[in-house]
């Protein structure tokens, strides 16, 4: 695999209830995925979705559940917010996390479609809003980014499937200084310097300021640049899900491309051993915040060997590693999405080492300050509370409101999926893994699915005495070519459950 293999995007929102700051997140939040969820009729699965979760529905004979503990009754805006969690019919999971609505798209298997199913979490939300704005209601927003610019930050992680034998040292070595440096590509753009944007300016990443240290478990305190969250949500000493907490939420396409495309292209590099020297960075935290400080692409961070490199150069290094060993590997015969993301990775690099303002189709930060100079040139200074008020309006996601959607509505960015097939993944699920089986039950049999995770789907059934559980521990298996003649034969739960049964992992 080169830039195909298993991955997707969780997506926390910012929100806010405009004119009253004191409104409590956690529980708008809920009302958030309630709102959605209700409006489906979706039977929520609420428990279950965790192993540890499931533990009370289980007894000593295994999956036989007693149906009260497990029976999801309508949730409602009283219950606690932090239990609200559905599955959706396209195989993504939508809840409240850290006090956030957090959409958790499907698995795929190409950078296109982890774009695609990322940008029908922003129709769902964008939903959840039009829902919960109806008259006699507070007003309720959300925001695709990863700051509220005074402080706080919220997560955009990126989840790619790895093979568990590949050594976790290697990983740590080469992703550090790719992901330092990938903010030249991938960064959203943001106002401000500081966690708290107290130094005025403009840099390249909204996350940047907040990561402390190198490694670590931490997601929300001392962030690291390399996450060692070991849930693979499938079979364990088989895979590894690389969880990635670094990254900026992208509006932009062919950014979003990049950035996972890039990166699953840099895994297969470490997964085939294909670097043989290290770049190392003296101190890539401070290197991380350097480079995002710099819109200009012209600071230098220091190496242990000594040398000064640019984050630019930083990005040609991994790029030439990639397209060599693509060359080496596979010939003429590289496939179509990895030829892209070699191309588009090239062309942008090319063209922010001559004029940066060149991307500002393409890449976030580059539309973003493009803007933000529009107004500066009208007099408003990087102080100005305006801009930063801008920055937050841009990230918006309503489509008459959310600068990015009216700049988008009129063209100014490249589009790599159309709008019709973002509509199309809010409801159909990935045909090409296991998201596949969970979106169809998901579609098909609402009222008989108890619960449902990564790796497993529990059903209710009224022919059965107790709850049944299908595991899917294998991520490309319950895929439309294993499953789809199953979906279409079967007129009940109980006789896909039949159907099931000889080969059910
Ligand atoms: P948290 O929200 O606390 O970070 P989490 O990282 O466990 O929790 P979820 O919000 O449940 O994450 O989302 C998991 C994401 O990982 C989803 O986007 C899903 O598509 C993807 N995913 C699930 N299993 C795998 C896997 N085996 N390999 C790669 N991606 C996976
Ligand atoms: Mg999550
Ligand atoms: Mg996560």
């Amino acid at each position: 695999m080169t830039v195909r293999r298993v991955m997707g995007i969780e997506t926390e929102y910012g929100i806010s209830q405009p004119g009253d700051p004191t409104a409590n997140p956690m529980l708008m939040s809920g009302r958030v995925v309630t709102a959605y969820a209700r409006d489906l009729g979706l039977r929520a699965a609420q428990a279950g979705w965790d192993y540890e979760d499931e533990a009370p529905l289980r007894d000593a004979r295994g999956w036989d559940i007693s149906r009260a503990l497990a029976d999801p009754s309508q949730l409602t805006d009283e219950e606690d917010p932090t239990l609200a969690n559905v599955v959706l019919s396209n195989g993504a999971r939508l809840y409240v996390d850290h006090a956030h609505p957090e959409y958790s798209s499907p698995e795929v298997t190409s950078p296109r479609a982890a774009l695609t199913w990322d940008r029908a979490g922003e129709l769902v939300m964008r939903e959840a809003v039009r829902l919960l704005n109806g008259p006699g209601m507070p007003p309720l927003n959300l925001y695709k980014n990863n700051t509220d610019g005074k402080g706080a930050s919220y997560g955009t992680h990126e989840n790619y499937l790895m093979p568990r034998e590949t050594p976790f040292a290697r990983i740590v070595t080469h992703l550090i200084p790719f992901f330092v440096s990938r903010q030249v590509v991938t960064g959203s753009g943001k106002v401000g310097i500081g966690t708290e944007s107290t130094t005025p300016g403009f840099q390249l990443s909204q996350r940047a300021d907040f990561f402390e240290v190198e490694v670590g478990l931490e997601t929300t305190l001392k962030r690291p640049i390399i996450n060692t969250r070991d849930e693979p949500h499938a079979v364990t000493d088989k895979y590894r899900r690389l969880h990635v907490i670094i990254g900026d939420a992208n509006h932009c396409d062919v950014a979003g491309l990049l950035k996972m495309g890039t990166t699953s292209l840099v895994l297969s590099l470490i997964e085939a051993d294909a670097i043989d020297k290290a770049v190392v960075l003296d101190q890539p935290v401070a290197a991380l915040q350097a480079i995002s400080h710099d819109p200009t692409l012209r600071t230098t961070v220091k190496l242990v060997d000594g040398r000064s490199i640019t984050g630019l150069e930083l990005q040609w290094h991994y790029y030439e590693l990639a397209a060599n060993w693509v060359t080496s590997r596979y010939g003429g015969d590289v496939d179509a999405d990895t030829t892209e993301v070699l191309q588009r990775w090239e062309s942008v690099l090319t063209r922010l080492g001559q004029d940066p303002m060149s991307c500002a189709r393409e890449i976030d930060w580059v539309a973003k300050l493009q803007t933000m100079e529009g107004f500066r040139s009208r007099g408003l200074e990087w102080s100005d509370p305006k801009l930063r008020a801008i920055d937050i309006q841009w990230s918006d996601v309503r489509a008459d409101k959310g600068i990015f959607h009216k700049l988008a509505a009129a063209g100014r960015f490249e589009q790599l999926v159309p709008e019709a097939e973002v509509e199309r993944a809010v409801k159909e699920p990935p045909e090409d893994t296991r998201a596949y089986f969970r979106g169809k039950c998901l579609e098909r049999f609402t009222a008989n699915i108890a619960a449902a995770s990564w790796d497993s789907v529990i059903f209710d059934v009224p022919e059965r005495r107790t709850l049944q559980r299908v595991p899917m521990r294998e991520p490309l298996r319950g895929t439309k070519a294993h499953v789809g003649d199953l979906f279409e034969q079967a007129s009940s739960a109980d006789e896909l459950l039949q159907a099931l049964r000889p080969d059910n992992d």
